[in-house]
């Protein structure tokens, strides 16, 4: 009798092999479940790595998809189109920055952020871009310039020119290597990929000042750490910083594709007509999800539930390294952006989590547990996963 074919094997033979799949099919989401087509139900605790911020199948972003679907699901960016007006609005409303550019990704966004500060600094005779190690951006040959990971660059090379990678929170390399011809630094406060590590109070003043005295734009990558995750707005809030652009995106579409750039008074009238733009950034559909999802996030109290969880998943984060000291050697991270670094491996206790205990984790650089949970999770989701991942380590 010959065997049906499995999805792995099918997407074996057809696939460019970019992907490192998890061996779970997933038949449907709701709330921050995922059913697999195992019968299993697994509570989703990095959530689409960030993206589903909602949890699956929001009754009012379905709505909001669907109404949007039957009367256009596409127009170009010649129309006026009520639901990126109405999105762009609430962000200029709720972030404080007075100008929106949609496109279709992060890595978007990091490539729109890339061409704004180049055409900022041309006639100021500022050319050259700081950003820092460990760093995420994305994946295209802008966001790989600004980033120093063999892992994302090797082979692709030669990328930009004038772009300098400096060591994160070393103050003195970040000084020796910022001057007059500066356009931008580029930084993540919180390094998602890089493993939830955040610059230090030191490194965020001597950013502020060299900003003050040189006037470069300062870019902010929160891609992954905006929109509410970590129990601000963004992430810089953490750190006292005032970005001149900042970079959205995993969120923002309640899982359709959208990001965006937003701009501050230094970047106003940087672009005009003709000077960048997309086919597809600011799909109507998509920003009619995203209306629905800043909507929650910050007039309905979301961001709150992050403030709360957050704060219960920290200090429970903190008790567990008490009873694990030789394992858990960092509790990282702000909100619902969390990470344990450990003294080991993290990818063993990845799958004991998803196997036995039916609780999706992700492990970055390494040795460091990521959770990045729906921004709607209960106290009751929070306890079952410090027992599973109790019970886990003891049993190392
Ligand atoms: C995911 C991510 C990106 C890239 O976003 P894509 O949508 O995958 O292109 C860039 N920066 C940060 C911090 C990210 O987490």
């Amino acid at each position: 009798m010959t065997q049906p074919i499995s999805a792995t094997d099918r997407e074996s033979a057809c696939f460019f092999h970019t992907y490192k799949r998890l061996p779970l099919e997933v038949d449907r989401g709701e709330g921050v479940y995922i059913f697999g087509k195992d019968g299993i139900r697994y509570l989703d605790m990095f959530a689409g790595l960030a993206v589903n911020a909602l949890g699956y199948a929001h009754p009012k972003l379905l709505a909001a998809i669907g109404e949007q679907s039957a009367k256009y699901i596409h127009l170009s960016n010649y129309f006026l189109q009520e639901p990126q007006i109405r999105l762009a609005e609430l962000l200029v409303k709720h972030t404080g920055f007075s100008k929106v550019f949609f496109c279709n990704s992060g890595t978007e966004a990091t490539e729109a952020a890339i061409k704004v500060v180049r055409k900022w600094g041309k006639p100021l005779g500022k050319n050259e871009i700081v950003s820092f190690t460990h760093a995420f951006h994305g994946r295209t040959m802008g966001a790989l310039s600004i980033m120093d990971r063999e892992k994302y660059r090797d082979g692709y090379e030669p990328f930009l020119d004038n772009c300098f990678v400096v060591e994160y929170n070393e103050v003195a390399a970040l000084e020796r290597i910022v001057n007059e011809k500066t356009a931008a630094v580029f930084i993540e406060c919180i390094q998602g990929e890089g493993g939830i590590s955040s610059i230090s109070p030191e490194f965020a003043r001597a950013i502020s000042s060299l900003q003050e005295k040189h006037g470069f734009l300062l870019v902010a990558d929160e891609i992954q750490s905006g929109l509410g995750r970590t129990g601000t707005v963004f992430g810089f809030e953490h750190f006292g910083l005032k970005p001149d652009l900042v970079t959205i995106a995993k969120p923002l579409g309640g899982g359709l594709p959208l990001g965006a750039i937003l701009g501050g008074p230094k970047v106003a009238n940087v672009l005009s007509p003709g000077v960048h733009g997309t086919t597809f950034g600011g799909n109507p559909v998509a920003c009619a999800a995203g209306i629905v999802v800043l909507e929650e996030i910050f007039e309905r109290g979301i961001i709150q539930n992050a403030v709360e969880r957050g704060k219960e998943l920290h200090e429970a984060f903190h008790s567990l390294k008490t009873e694990f000291p030789s394992l858990i050697t960092e509790v990282r991270g702000y909100g619902l952006m969390a990470g344990l670094n450990l003294s080991r491996d993290g990818e063993e206790i990845v799958t004991v989590m998803r196997d036995t205990h039916h609780i999706l984790i992700n492990c970055t650089a390494g040795t460091v547990l990521r959770f990045l949970p729906p921004l709607i999770i209960t106290t009751d989701h929070i306890t079952q996963t410090i027992n599973a991942l109790r019970e886990t380590f003891h049993a190392l």
